[in-house]
């Protein structure tokens, strides 16, 4: 088995000038890495007894539902606003140009359900910022934020007041 690292592509320049996208289709398109960073992601997930995993749209759709079958408990998405079809919470939260918006169905958790949200990847936190204050806003307690990529130089670990962890990190 090769380093996780191997499996994904890193694309310069997409979707605008200066970012290197990480791409992890190229991850998927393997079985064997694709178990494998479900095994690391488990066994980071494994200790903590969660009640749900919630997993961020888009690519946290990828290894979410994965993690919460290994972890034996419900999947939970969360959306762009105005793509679930019943009662929602929502936030709005701020991008590098303009505002966005996530959403999450009302009755995804209850009150006092200890949950893990996962996404693809860490970049300035942001994103993730905003999906806490969705399991807050319902009552949940955000035990760990577990993600498969970290891009350690945005520092979005520092402005989350939750548990971080990831299985990938890049230091540039
Ligand atoms: P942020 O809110 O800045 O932490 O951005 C995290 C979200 O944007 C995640 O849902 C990622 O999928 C996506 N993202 C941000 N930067 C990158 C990148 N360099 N490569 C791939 N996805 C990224």
């Amino acid at each position: 088995m090769q380093k996780l690292t191997s499996y994904i592509r890193n694309v310069p320049d997409f979707p605008k000038p200066g970012i290197q996208f990480k791409d992890i289709t190229t991850l998927m398109k393997s079985p064997d890495a694709v178990r494998h960073a479900t095994e690391k992601l488990t066994a980071l997930a494994q200790p903590l007894a969660v009640d749900k995993v919630i997993g961020i749209e888009s690519r946290g759709f990828f290894f979410g539902p994965l993690l919460a079958d290994q972890l034996s408990v419900g999947f939970v998405p969360i959306r762009k606003a105005g793509k679930l079809p019943a009662p929602t919470v929502e936030v709005s939260y701020t991008l590098e140009y303009g505002t966005d918006q996530l959403a999450m169905h009302r009755d995804a958790i209850n009150p006092g359900d200890r949950v893990l949200i996962h996404d693809d990847l860490l970049a300035t936190g942001g994103t993730a910022q905003a999906a806490c204050q969705l399991v807050e806003k319902l009552g949940g307690e955000v035990v760990q934020l577990l993600f498969l990529i970290e891009l350690n130089f945005l520092n979005g670990r520092r402005q989350l007041v939750y548990p971080v962890q990831s299985v990938v990190c890049y230091d540039q």
